[in-house]
């Protein structure tokens, strides 16, 4: 017997054109370079991304090619995480937080071949863009100031395209996106999404046991849309409709509060470092935001403070945190509580929602230890390894890779946790040797040989420590060569033109050696445990 349901193939072009038949005069708000508010809604976005896919086609992209943007999040950057895709592309969002040269790897290892940038974000590119293949150049008007020459004005590329127009075919494993991420040695690594795999992830996404956004919701990414797909929010909200407001290039707690109480929003999403800000400024002053009532936040991409968990509650604001990584769309795990625990005490809650939560459905998950597949006990730890229909198989063009994957085909995620026996995933540790400061990541090893080539350092180790603002920052431990000197300043001068600014070490220790494992790398859970409590 065979099943009679159709076969149809889950697109995300179904997202767009339900999103500019069903939600036409739903708003997308964005807040440009000069803190005024571009308003658009639904009925716009479909009809640009539409122009932004017939003109992309009649520039010569082809199915599959990369289609890159260099963006903060706004109004043109959700047109392109749907117009891309449209004309059958690849979107490939570049982080401009990243130092030149790393854009540039990423740019030329992804073979973008025309990016769109926000005119604020040009002088970025000019760094990088000789290093590229690159061919064109579409300039997002964001001041309203004239594009200068050798550039295409974005509104100037969409009206290239005449509106009479159809889809390409396409089938739901086609790659629609990609996104780098870091590795602890070696270059960066691409991700790329697929129609299917972006489709289940929305869906599972909205759901009220997920992240729970409604049509009736109002969110405010927080997280750019140049990680992890902003975490899947904007093809989940075109999907049902949400109302968008974009934050442009204005990301401080003082800019987010005005607007997260202008626009009702209801639910806002982004790193911890963010909200630990914010919290500071709401308990100075409790009544001057007139927040909505059912305002909540999706927290993640760093572990959650119990604090400021708690924090947020006395404010009445409600924190959920994600666990997941560009590998994983990114979300794997949401962290609620369970119908199966109504009578849980306040505290007992509190500490459920510090943890990194419980696996989504069609995600499995399981940690990993030395001996093998570790029990749900709540003690024992092992690394998480995932699996599920949004979770990376491979990286994109880099066959020496496989460490990152199991025999059996699941992600080595390099987490390190223990899991309840009600399922709740509780990170313990991380066996990547990198620093994830304000939601970014710092390679240790790229600073570590980095700072060992100044010629008076003999040795340097570099380790994450806890940092109350931005969970975590890079400490460099330096032994010198017998009879030379120089000071953090002079190390800091010297990585200046290697590192973006924020990865530079601003905590350095010189001391005469660094402890060793037996076989002689540095024993970093050794400096790890020495300097955990530094003061900042
Ligand atoms: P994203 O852009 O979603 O942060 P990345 O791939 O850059 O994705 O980072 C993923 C990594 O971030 C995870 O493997 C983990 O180390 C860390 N991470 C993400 N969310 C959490 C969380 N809730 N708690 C602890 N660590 C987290």
């Amino acid at each position: 017997m065979q099943s009679t349901m159709m076969h149809v193939k889950l697109t995300l072009t179904h997202f767009l054109e339900r999103a500019g038949t069903l939600f036409p005069d739903v708003e997308i708000v964005s807040r440009m370079p000069d803190k005024s508010l571009h308003r658009s809604n639904y009925r716009e976005f479909h009809k640009r991304a539409r122009l932004l896919a017939e003109a992309l086609q009649k520039a010569g992209i082809r199915k599959g090619d990369r289609v890159a943007t260099l963006m903060w999040n706004h109004y043109a950057h959700y047109e392109a995480y749907f117009g891309v895709i449209a004309s059958g592309a690849v979107l490939h969002t570049l982080n401009i937080r990243l130092a030149p040269d790393e854009i540039a790897y990423i740019a030329d290892h992804a073979e973008d071949r025309i990016v769109i940038v926000d005119d604020i974000l040009l002088p970025l590119l000019e760094q990088f863009r000789a290093k590229t293949r690159i061919e064109r150049v579409i300039v997002v008007p964001l001041t309203g100031k004239p594009v200068p020459e050798g550039y295409t004005n974005y509104e100037d590329f969409l009206a290239t395209a005449s509106g009479d127009w159809d889809y390409p075919e396409m089938e739901e494993d086609d790659p629609i996106a990609m996104c780098y991420t870091s590795g602890t040695t070696g270059r960066p690594k691409g991700v790329v999404y697929s129609h299917r795999s972006q489709v289940l992830h929305s869906l599972v996404q909205v759901m009220p046991d997920g992240i729970g956004i409604s049509g009736h919701d109002v969110i405010l990414p927080v997280v750019p849309m140049f990680h992890a797909n902003a975490w899947g929010v904007p093809y989940a909200a075109a999907m049902i409709g949400t109302k968008m407001v974009f934050p442009g290039p204005h990301l401080h707690p003082d800019d987010l509060l005005p607007l997260l109480e202008s626009e009702g929003v209801t639910i806002s999403c982004g790193v911890p470092t963010i909200w630990l800000g914010m919290i500071q400024i709401l308990d100075r002053d409790p009544g001057r935001w007139k927040l909505h009532p059912k305002l909540r936040l999706t927290v993640g991409g760093s572990a959650v403070p119990e604090s400021l968990i708690r924090g947020f509650a006395r404010h009445g604001i409600d924190v959920n945190q994600g666990w997941g990584m560009t590998e994983t769309s990114p979300l794997a795990t949401i962290s609620r509580p369970l119908q199966t625990q109504p009578d849980l005490t306040e505290d007992e809650r509190f500490a459920l929602q510090a943890t990194q939560g419980y696996v989504l459905p069609l995600v499995d998950l399981r940690i990993v230890g030395d001996d093998g597949v570790q029990p749900w006990d709540g003690k024992a730890v092992g690394e998480i390894q995932v699996h599920g229909p949004w979770i990376t198989g491979s990286y994109h063009d880099l066959p020496q890779s496989e460490s990152s994957f199991t025999a059996d085909g699941w992600l080595r995620t390099g987490d390190v946790a223990a899991v309840t026996p009600e399922g709740f995933v509780k990170i313990t540790d991380r066996t990547k040797d990198l620093i994830k400061s304000g939601g970014e990541w710092i390679s240790s090893v790229d600073l570590e040989n980095a700072i060992m080539g100044h010629p008076a350092v003999a040795e340097a180790a570099v380790i994450a420590v806890p940092h109350p603002k931005w969970a975590e920052r890079p400490l460099a431990v330096v032994v010198l060569k017998s009879g030379r000197t120089v000071d953090a300043e002079g190390l800091r001068a010297f990585l200046v033109d290697k590192f973006a600014k924020w990865a530079i070490p601003d905590a350095w220790e010189f001391v005469d050696a660094i402890p060793r494992t037996s076989t002689g790398k540095f024993l970093k859970t050794a400096l790890r445990e020495r300097y955990k409590d530094r003061q900042w």
